[in-house]
């Protein structure tokens, strides 16, 4: 598998440390529902985990909850956002957090994302962080200021490394005020401290005095504890690059004295109607605000695979109803072939590429059944994942070949994909609707035939009249 690494900004092999690939994934800070463009990424980083699986290999992977001390902006001031969220809502932070972890993992379930080995909620790591503290303070990487604990970041020769820093521009452009306090720019809280007064209802005593952790300390201390550094491959937005992953590279160099990944990859963003997603535009939807225009979680899904994780995309309403469609065209390939199966015994007759046109159009049985044989469909479609997660390109291959059965299990299951639950074979009471409808348009009763083919597009099944007889697809 070749993934591109965004440490050594190259195109690498991948090649694991040990027998498991251990992967961490930085996860949501849960003040607020999550909107589509923060699910993108659990969508690619799943194609990752379910690519490395179809390779062979046995993945542990953690991702976090960040249900504290994540303030409004990168920098160490503002708001806490759980804070935000306790106000907003007239919730304590606590119920805040519980609720929206609970959101979360319903939109991962309702996602088909496969669960990672360890949930880790931030907040059960406070002992650790205290720990990842102290032996920062000792080795000499930190300092105090009046507002926490200050990772110097001039004592980490390779601090701006990871992402190509200017250092120099980011001190000229440093504001006054608190600022002061900080040796340089790029120095960060490692530990934050409550002033008497000051509201903060998650706290810990720490150095005689409430607090709580800075922001990135989590993934450092996560990442230690449950995987062991380095690991194989971390995970997270372009976001990340420049304060949170090279915050969280300083702190493990700092705390453990290694390396805390191999491998780097992330996703970039998406835009909607060409647009940045923000509140203030009203375009932040949520899976519930896709359901209640009529699209599924399985149709966001498909339209974030169309596409490469390491590309902008310009999400529209217009292109997830062609996700919706190419979707559905998958399911009803699937139907067809369950329908050639049974009527063939073990002799499918699938259409060939192209064929398979909108419904209505009378298909025939394909002219050529030239098919490889089913492991070549299935090894190109995953030599494309294995080629830095090429989905795009692994599901033109879907659309242009024709998959046996089998073929298509695996692509479920590399896809999660949900094709062949939501494609069963009908049941008895539609078989013999079906059965009726034919029985009425050879007796020529076009009346009775045109009302029974109603009821069954009612229930979302439509029919082909084809040269073998018809054929049932699914309509939604
Ligand atoms: P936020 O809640 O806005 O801080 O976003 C949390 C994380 O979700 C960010 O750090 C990004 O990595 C990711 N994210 C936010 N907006 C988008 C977007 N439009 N597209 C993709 N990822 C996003
Ligand atoms: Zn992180």
């Amino acid at each position: 598998m070749k993934l591109y690494n965004t440490s050594t900004r190259k195109m690498q092999e991948f090649k694991p440390l040990g027998d498991e690939v251990r992967i961490y994934t930085c996860g949501p800070t849960v003040y607020s529902e999550a909107h589509i463009g923060n699910l993108t990424a659990y969508i690619y980083w799943d194609l990752l985990v379910r690519t490395l699986r179809a390779d062979g290999y046995t993945v542990r992977r953690v991702l976090n909850l960040t249900d504290v001390g994540h303030l409004v902006s990168d920098g160490d001031e503002g708001e806490d956002k759980l804070e935000k969220g306790a106000a907003r809502e007239g919730r304590s932070v606590w119920e805040v957090a519980e609720a929206y972890i609970e959101k979360f993992r319903q939109d991962y379930q309702s996602l088909e994302l496969v669960e990672p080995e360890v949930w880790a909620r931030a907040t059960d790591y406070i002992g650790e962080d205290m720990q990842a503290v102290d032996l920062m303070t000792e080795r000499g990487f930190t300092y105090e200021t009046s507002d926490g604990i200050y990772y110097d970041t001039a004592k980490f020769d390779r601090y701006a490394d990871f992402a190509k820093l200017d250092l120099a521009g980011l001190q000229a452009g440093a504001r006054v005020g608190f600022s002061e306090e900080k040796r340089n720019a790029s120095d960060f809280a490692v530990w934050k401290f409550i002033k008497p007064g000051e509201k903060h209802a998650m706290r810990w005593d720490y150095l005689g005095r409430p607090g709580y952790p800075g922001w990135h300390l989590e993934c450092a201390t996560i990442i230690h504890h449950e995987l062991g550094e380095p690991i194989d491959i971390h995970c997270g937005g372009i976001d990340h690059i420049p304060v949170h992953h090279t915050n969280e590279i300083a702190e493990c160099y700092a705390a453990y004295g290694s390396e805390l990944s191999r491998y780097w990859m992330h996703c970039d963003f998406i835009t909607i109607d060409g647009e940045k997603i923000s509140k203030s535009l009203g375009n932040t939807f949520s899976l519930g605000d896709l359901s209640e225009r009529g699209f599924s979680p399985m149709d966001y899904k498909m339209w974030v695979l169309s596409g490469h994780y390491q590309g902008t995309r310009n999400f529209t309403f217009e292109s997830l109803e062609a996700a919706k469609q190419r979707r559905l065209n998958w399911r009803n390939k699937i139907a067809l072939l369950y329908q050639t199966t049974a009527r063939n015994g073990s002799c499918p007759t699938p259409f060939s590429s192209g064929r398979s046109g909108p419904l209505g159009q009378v298909l025939g049985p394909s002219e050529k059944d030239v098919r490889p044989p089913v492991s070549d469909v299935f090894g190109t479609i995953l030599n494309s994942l294995n080629h830095n997660l090429n989905s795009a390109e692994a599901f033109a291959v879907i659309d242009t070949s024709e998959l046996a059965m089998e073929d298509w299990r695996k692509v479920d299951e590399l896809f999660g994909l949900r094709l062949m639950t939501d494609s069963p074979d009908i049941d008895d009471e539609v078989r013999e609707m079906i059965a009726e409808r034919q029985a009425a348009r050879e007796a020529k009763d076009y009346a009775e035939s045109d009302r029974l083919r109603d009821l069954l597009a009612e229930r979302g099944i439509g029919l082909l009249d084809t040269a073998d007889g018809p054929v049932w697809q699914y309509l939604i």
